[in-house]
């Protein structure tokens, strides 16, 4: 046992260490010009940047043991699947399109959401009539693409104005006050909580919708190898892995940030940030570019950063959303479901008919999917408070009432026997620390606090008027949030950022604004300086170095 006295100095030392940095060198363990936050999209798409425009004095810190965050490749049945994100949304103006398409990695997904692949489930296990699904698909169908103009100017909720206009278009209709156009319009509502990643649409921005640009061309893109191959494709692993860039060996895994302290250090760290990690190292740099998701934001960003983010920052962080998105994978021995058909939904037809307690959940489940490249696999998205239920789930409990609901619905309407599924994998993004989500969305609160991802991607100065923290991530994309094509531009965004913060007027070395050691033409820019001193901030902001 440790004497008392022992026990009170390394009480003192760690409060002082929370206090003050006077013990910073002690525990400096690396020091480097920028540290990116997070080895997902963004992260990577940084990284890579930076190395390619010459700032290669990186490093990243990644709290997972793998890189791709919410792209998540995982092997499965008899070959891969996604996690996470699963399509490559749309063709003109998408930064992943254009990287894949050109080297051949994409192919047409089998799902594409035409009515003539679906198949809709009635609770008593009918097949709904196909005239009647037509029919009221395609009025919910007009109501959605003419939402676009027509919440311009929309103060309500996407809910709000979806019931409204539906109520409107059925008015006179045999069908308006039956319960099929009600479990029609609940399917609607399921599917746009999946595309927000909301918890209702009641809580989704309806003007908020107008804010995401879709890239026009073919919405539901599948990887040849699986999404993590963009990651390959960031990294020039593709088309050549001789010309890799050294992103992976500059890459601490398992290393979770939990502090940043990136105003008035002392001494000679009086413009830098320091970063600490869970296992006690602490990182320095001159700028930290922070990809974590809106999610983790939320629940850390007030007590990560030391002084705390500035209010509008803060304010940022509290008004966007981020919501939860879940897929459940089942492998069966073989396919048992038709083959003509790729997506299967059951509809609350019968509203009286009451489930069951705890199990209530399963009956959220927007679609079963058919999935690309894997013949015998389906997979279940579902969202929002029944999504959050699924992930707590012990996983036996979980694969009983999935195939309880599975044989219920799908095998009584194709009249067939469901096997057991040889395995089964779900998602987790709310319950894992580091996502807490899936990905953001405009909610009713980012229009009452008048909030945007341009606030939320304003870097962050220190008291001499430097960027020190800068912000990337799918959430701080205006126009392309939620994806990856967003979170991509964002990491490009924030190290042209630097390269331009660091980028001296050619001719570098014989201007007024001169590098003290040398520079470095580079390909795309007209010159980066390198290996500046310790006091670049002032030759930038004050007198030139060489003066
Ligand atoms: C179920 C699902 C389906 C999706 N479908 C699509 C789709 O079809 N098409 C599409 O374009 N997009 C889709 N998306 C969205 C897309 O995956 C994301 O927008 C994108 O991958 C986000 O990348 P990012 O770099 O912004 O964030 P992330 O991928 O979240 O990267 C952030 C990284 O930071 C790390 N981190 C977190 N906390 C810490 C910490 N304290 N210290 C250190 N590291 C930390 C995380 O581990 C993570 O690796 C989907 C997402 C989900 C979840």
């Amino acid at each position: 046992m440790w004497p008392i006295y022992v026990f009170t100095a390394e009480l003192l030392v760690v409060t002082l260490f929370i206090i003050t940095d006077i013990f910073l060198p002690m525990r400096r363990i690396s020091e480097v010009r920028v540290i990116i936050v997070g080895a997902g999209a963004s992260g990577i798409a940084a990284a890579t940047s930076l190395v390619e425009h010459g700032i290669d004095n990186i490093m990243i810190l990644e709290a997972e043991n793998r890189t791709g965050g919410r792209i998540n490749t995982v092997p499965f049945g008899n070959g891969v699947v996604e996690l996470g994100c699963q399509w490559v949304h749309g063709e003109e103006g998408n930064a992943v399109f254009s990287m894949a398409s050109q080297y051949g990695l994409l192919m047409d997904s089998v799902i594409n959401y035409d009515i003539e692949k679906m198949v809709f489930i009635g609770s008593s296990g009918n097949i709904v009539n196909r005239k009647t699904t037509e029919e009221l698909y395609g009025i919910l169908r007009e109501i959605s693409n003419s939402s676009k103009t027509d919440l311009v100017n929309y103060t309500g909720s996407l809910g709000e104005y979806f019931s409204h206009k539906y109520k409107q278009k059925l008015e006179g209709h045999p069908l308006s006050n039956s319960s099929l156009a009600r479990a029609f319009l609940d399917w609607v509502h399921k599917g746009s909580n999946i595309e927000d990643a909301a918890d209702s649409w009641y809580e989704t921005s309806g003007h908020g919708q107008v804010e995401y640009q879709v890239c026009k061309g073919k919405q539901t893109w599948a990887w040849k190898s699986g999404y993590s191959t963009v990651l390959d494709l960031l990294k020039k692993r593709i088309p050549d892995p001789s010309n890799e860039l050294p992103v992976e060996s500059k890459t601490n895994f398992k290393a979770e940030v939990n502090k940043i302290r990136w105003n008035n250090l002392s001494g000679e760290n009086k413009n830098k940030v320091a970063v600490e990690c869970s296992d006690g190292s602490v990182h320095v740099a001159d700028h930290v570019i922070l990809t974590l998701s809106l999610g983790v934001l939320k629940k850390r960003g007030d007590f990560m950063f030391q002084p705390a983010l500035p209010a509008q920052k803060l304010n940022a962080i509290k008004g966007l959303c981020i919501g939860n998105v879940d897929k459940i994978l089942l492998k069966y021995p073989y396919r048992w479901w038709p083959d003509n058909f790729t997506v299967f939904s059951v509809l609350k037809t019968n509203e009286t008919a009451a489930c069951i307690g705890e199990k209530c959940w399963v009956h959220d489940i927007h679609v079963f999917e058919v999935v690309d490249n894997q013949p015998h696999v389906l997979s279940a998205w579902l969202s929002g408070s029944a999504a959050r239920h699924m992930e707590q789930l012990p996983e036996e409990q979980l694969m009983q009432e999935t195939i309880e609901f599975i044989r219920e619905f799908m095998g009584k309407a194709f009249n067939v026997t469901v096997p057991s599924p040889e395995e089964l994998l779900r998602s987790s993004w709310s319950s894992n620390p580091h996502f807490h989500g899936s990905y953001s969305f405009r909610c009713m609160e980012t229009e009452r606090l008048n909030v945007s991802a341009a606030q939320l991607a304003e870097p962050v100065i220190n008291n001499n008027g430097i960027s020190v923290l800068l912000f990337a991530g799918e959430a701080t994309h205006s126009s392309y949030y939620s994806t990856v094509h967003g979170a991509i531009e964002s990491g490009w965004r924030e190290a042209k950022r630097l390269t331009e913060f660091y980028k001296m007027e050619m001719p570098c070395c014989s201007g007024a604004w001169c590098c003290q050691d040398w520079c470095l033409p580079l390909q795309g820019w007209d010159a980066v300086c390198g290996r500046l001193e310790p006091t670049w901030s002032e030759a930038w902001y004050g007198a030139p170095l060489s003066a």
